[in-house]
């Protein structure tokens, strides 16, 4: 198994968290052979002690045979500009073994032309991008769309050579199409009576992926259990299985969610394995 989406940091909320030992005994007690490593703090909207990218190289450095590294910038970085040149940068962090950028947390929006120039230049160097997407400015982190991510359509349009991988509650509460102002920024429940923008996007551009970690991705797949099955059947190509574990104590039901799905048969050997490692190491480049 490969996991998209993990941490190592130092203080998570007053909670023990996961330092890079913990993580590596996580990761064996899961039986998950390979982990993305993900930089925190590139933006100042993210509340945590400074985990940079030097640092996740260090990590790789010592575990090359599991860790995959991940770089981190600021869409702000570089004079504040849409023209900053960020391709020498990610080219240097390409060269020290970096397969993809995020999770980009800045508290912008989507579409900002600060954000699309650094979108452009990852889509040359080949990283793709994991990024956090939030309902509103202020009170957290992450990239800001409107209800029916017409900012993220945008992107999605005029970066088609960026492979842009989707997570947090405001990307997955569009997989179904009744979701309202005041339920996106959550985990909404119920029957998914009617597909929702996700699903028109995911056909519409080869581009997007989705990233099922943490809650809202879980909540996504099990709020209608039939329906969840179905959607990782439709869209086995473009997503892709991960924990987001950040602390020590956290559970993280998605690794038996995908094990007893097999098992029983609700997900195809197929599915499961394009899901849970064969597309991460298309998108990611891991053979190179
Ligand atoms: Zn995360």
């Amino acid at each position: 198994m490969i996991d998209v989406h993990t941490h190592v940091l130092t203080v998570w909320g007053g909670k023990e968290a996961l330092t890079e030992e913990e993580l590596i005994k996580r990761m064996d007690e899961l039986k998950i052979d390979r982990f993305v490593v993900l930089p925190i703090g590139a933006s100042p909207e993210t509340p945590y002690f400074y985990f940079g990218t030097e640092d996740v190289l260090e990590v790789y450095s010592r575990h090359p045979d599991r860790v995959i590294p991940f770089c981190n910038l600021d869409p702000r970085q570089g004079y504040n500009s849409p023209e900053t040149d960020f391709s020498w940068i990610l080219n240097k962090y390409k060269e020290s073994g970096c397969k993809g950028l995020g999770e980009l947390t800045a508290n912008l929006y989507f579409d900002d032309h600060l954000c699309l120039n650094l979108y452009k230049h990852c889509g040359k160097a080949g990283f793709p991008i994991i990024f956090h997407l939030y309902n509103r400015f202020g009170g957290s982190y992450g990239l800001v769309d409107d209800i029916r991510l017409p900012r993220l359509e945008k992107a999605l349009k005029e970066c088609p050579e960026t492979i842009f991988i989707g997570h947090a509650m405001a990307f997955w509460s569009e997989v179904s199409g009744d979701v309202q102002e005041e339920t996106r920024g959550g985990y909404p429940a119920g029957k998914i009576e009617k597909e929702g923008r996700l699903q028109e996007l995911f056909n519409k551009y080869p581009n997007l992926y989705g990233d099922l970690s943490a809650g809202s991705g879980f909540n996504a797949i099990t709020r209608d259990s039939d329906y969840g099955y179905k959607f990782l059947e439709e869209f086995q190509d473009r997503l892709l299985f991960g924990t987001d574990l950040c602390h020590v104590v956290q559970e993280v039901p998605i690794v038996d969610y995908f094990r007893q799905g097999l098992k029983e048969g609700k997900i195809s050997k197929i599915t499961y394995d394009k899901i849970t490692e064969e597309n991460a190491k298309r998108i990611l480049r891991l053979g190179d």
